[in-house]
């Protein structure tokens, strides 16, 4: 494909390497008519290339999706199917993973020897990897404050870290200046290549499911978008019966994006970044939030907000009924769809798709785990009487 990109809202067109729009949206990679995969083709997310911006990188980032999908019926008490999309089976732990594949992928093919990113969490982590197996030089640009069990989790794929002083909500849009300096590519969470290799989840859900409904978290709203675009591109291309209704989560304690869907709001407004243990999720001035809303509201779903209780609580769920540990970011998938079924806005009969978007593994222990100490001697006597006691 010859890599165009296209402003959602307006419709205007542009050229790599710019990444928004002169309307003020962001933009994404228009492909015309592109090959699907044949049947049997698992080569994971790059059975898609046809679709994607750059061509397949070597190692793991060329071997990246394929993530398992499976049932999760003992999550609800209703009667709906619930599916798990279980990107936590990615190579570090998230989705990420397939952005950053796609973003190195665009690198390696223009000669650009580095691909940065803003970020503390799994999108360093990711890039970090990605680019260590790709042979690009990684950079990563934390907070001064980050917490060094953080740090140890970016670092130990060797990128080049910096802590930066200053307003770093604001780094998000000047990593970009930095650019022509360091001959690299930042992969932000809503760079165009990031969500062209992101909406390759959609496609994947759509190869292994008809849902009615999609579940996500969001902060961003980069993926959102990704996965809105994957299933536009498979309707246009007459692959699907309907566009399944979008479903975003975000935490009450930082909802810009559920408070503009509740309040019938035009677009995103910022609002007070509050604390919140989805601490993934907590953007508070998402540079794609109207994007986001937009998906909802076309797709007829909704953007819903939960309570950290309600968020630990899926986790906990999560954990118990369906042997999966995530990060509460992507429990809030869980939670809001509690919510959504008490409302009605998921029926009974309908089958649902919850993104368990980033793995618990990396997380600090939820419970503390006590367990009996017994003599090997004594297990013949003792194991029974603990298990009916
Ligand atoms: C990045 C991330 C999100 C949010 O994605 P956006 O594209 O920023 O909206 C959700 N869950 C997890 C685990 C993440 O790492
Ligand atoms: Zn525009």
């Amino acid at each position: 494909m010859t890599p165009s990109l296209e402003c959602y809202s307006c419709a205007a067109h542009e050229a790599m390497p710019t990444r928004r729009c002169d309307c003020g949206e962001p933009l994404w990679f228009e492909v015309g008519a592109a090959e699907w995969p044949q049947p049997g083709d698992d080569r994971g997310m790059w059975s898609y290339t046809d679709h994607l911006p750059a061509g397949q990188p070597p190692g793991f980032p060329g071997a990246i999706g394929g993530t398992p999908i499976y049932r999760a019926d003992g999550l609800l008490d209703a009667d709906c199917s619930v599916r798990l999309k279980d990107e936590t089976a990615n190579p570090t732990g998230s989705f990420k993973d397939r952005g950053s594949a796609v973003g190195a992928a665009w690198a390696l093919d223009h000669d650009l020897p580095l691909i940065g990113t803003v970020s503390h969490g799994n999108m360093a982590r990711s890039v970090a990897a990605t680019a260590a197996a790709v042979g690009l030089v990684g950079v990563v640009l934390v907070p001064a404050d980050i917490p060094e069990e953080r740090l140890s989790h970016i670092g130990a794929y060797g990128p080049t870290i910096v802590r930066v002083q200053g307003d770093y909500a604001d780094l998000y849009d000047r990593s970009y200046s930095l650019e022509p300096g360091i001959d690299g590519r930042f992969v932000n969470s809503d760079d165009p290549l990031r969500v062209a290799g992101q909406k390759t989840l959609a496609y994947e859900i759509a190869r292994a499911a008809e849902p009615d409904a999609v579940v996500l978290p969001v902060s961003s709203g980069g993926n959102a978008s990704a996965v809105w675009k994957g299933f536009r591109e498979l309707d246009r291309a007459g692959r699907l019966d309907a566009v399944p209704r979008l479903y975003l989560v975000q935490a009450d304690a930082c909802s810009p994006i559920a408070d503009a869907f509740q309040a019938g709001k035009p677009s995103v407004t910022p609002t007070p970044a509050g604390d919140t243990v989805a601490y993934s999720i907590a953007n508070a001035d998402p540079p794609s939030g109207n994007r986001a809303l937009a998906a909802v509201r076309e797709t007829g779903g909704a953007a819903v907000a939960v309570t950290d209780d309600e968020i630990r609580e899926a986790q906990r769920l999560l954990r118990r009924r369906a042997g999966v540990r995530v990060e509460p970011a992507s429990a809030t998938t869980l939670a809001g769809l509690y919510s959504l079924v008490a409302t009605g806005a998921v029926a009974e009969s309908e089958t649902v798709v919850l993104v368990m978007t980033g793995t618990g593994l990396t997380e600090p222990p939820e419970e503390d785990v006590e367990p009996p100490t017994v003599a090997i001697d004594e297990l013949e006597n003792e194991l029974p009487r603990l298990l009916t006691g």
